[in-house]
């Protein structure tokens, strides 16, 4: 994607998945730093995690600031693919024609979806 991410804090097996009888399974999540426990997650809500336990923080201030969370990345770059494609057709797209866009086709919207959906699949397959 060109530019730093952030790693994951979620082990590739998924290891430790625990079952709640009203959240459904919950997957545990390491520091990044120092691989301590740090809590707990939704396995269905989750697409990606970072922590820093706060022993870590405490002796190493604050790093996120020197990186790019995932998520922020995607939405920049689509946001610019948008106004790509909005450039290229003349006018605004709506909602369902991006959607569409991103699914469909070889245009900027298209790449950005199938990019993510490949850095989506790196960091959540066991
Ligand atoms: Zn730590």
């Amino acid at each position: 994607m060109g530019r730093d991410v952030l790693p994951s804090s979620v082990t590739k097996a998924r290891t430790g998945r625990v079952f709640h009888s009203t959240l459904g399974p919950l997957i545990p999540v390491y520091c990044a730093s120092c691989s301590a426990l740090w809590g707990l997650v939704q396995e269905r809500l989750l697409t990606f995690a970072f922590v820093v336990c706060n022993a870590c923080e405490a002796k190493n201030g604050p790093i996120a600031g020197l990186m790019s969370e995932p998520d922020e990345v995607f939405r920049e770059r689509q946001a610019a693919a948008v106004a790509d494609e909005e450039r290229r057709a003349g006018r605004a797209l709506s909602a369902l024609e991006v959607e569409a866009r991103m699914r469909d086709g070889d245009g900027p919207l298209a790449l950005v979806s199938r990019e993510w959906q490949a850095h989506v699949r790196k960091v959540a397959t066991p």
